[in-house]
């Protein structure tokens, strides 16, 4: 196992104001940016940051994506409540994007809940 500097894997969530589809232009509910590395022409390995949205337009055939749009459907809306289940969705979702394992603890979340502190 390759052990590089410090090598976070801080993957952030955005629950609001996040920006259209990319593909649809439609409204999205969740935009994630996680720490993504590939090979540039010279076949260096390069990393950088990945930005990708939830659309339920677009992303409902993806199995990965459809159950988190199907917890979107069953509650509306992300909660204390239904946080936890959350988690272990979007850790889901965002593994098959990237194709790589994620760690649910590595997931922040930008919930204005966590904002006032009354998690
Ligand atoms: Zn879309």
């Amino acid at each position: 196992m390759r052990d590089e500097q410090s090598n976070e894997e801080t993957i952030l969530l955005k629950v609001e104001d996040t920006p259209p589809c990319p593909q649809c232009d439609g409204p999205t509910l969740l935009l994630a940016r996680f720490p993504h590395a590939w090979k540039n022409g010279l076949g260096r390995d390069v990393s950088g940051l990945r930005d990708t949205v939830l659309c339920p337009g677009c992303h409902h055939k993806d199995p990965a994506a459809a159950e988190l749009l199907a917890l979107y459907a069953v509650d509306g809306h992300v909660s204390p409540e239904n946080l936890d289940v959350f988690g272990g969705l979007v850790a889901a979702w965002v593994e098959s994007v990237r194709q790589r394992r994620v760690d649910e603890g590595a997931l922040i979340a930008e919930f204005e809940l966590w904002k006032r502190g009354e998690l």
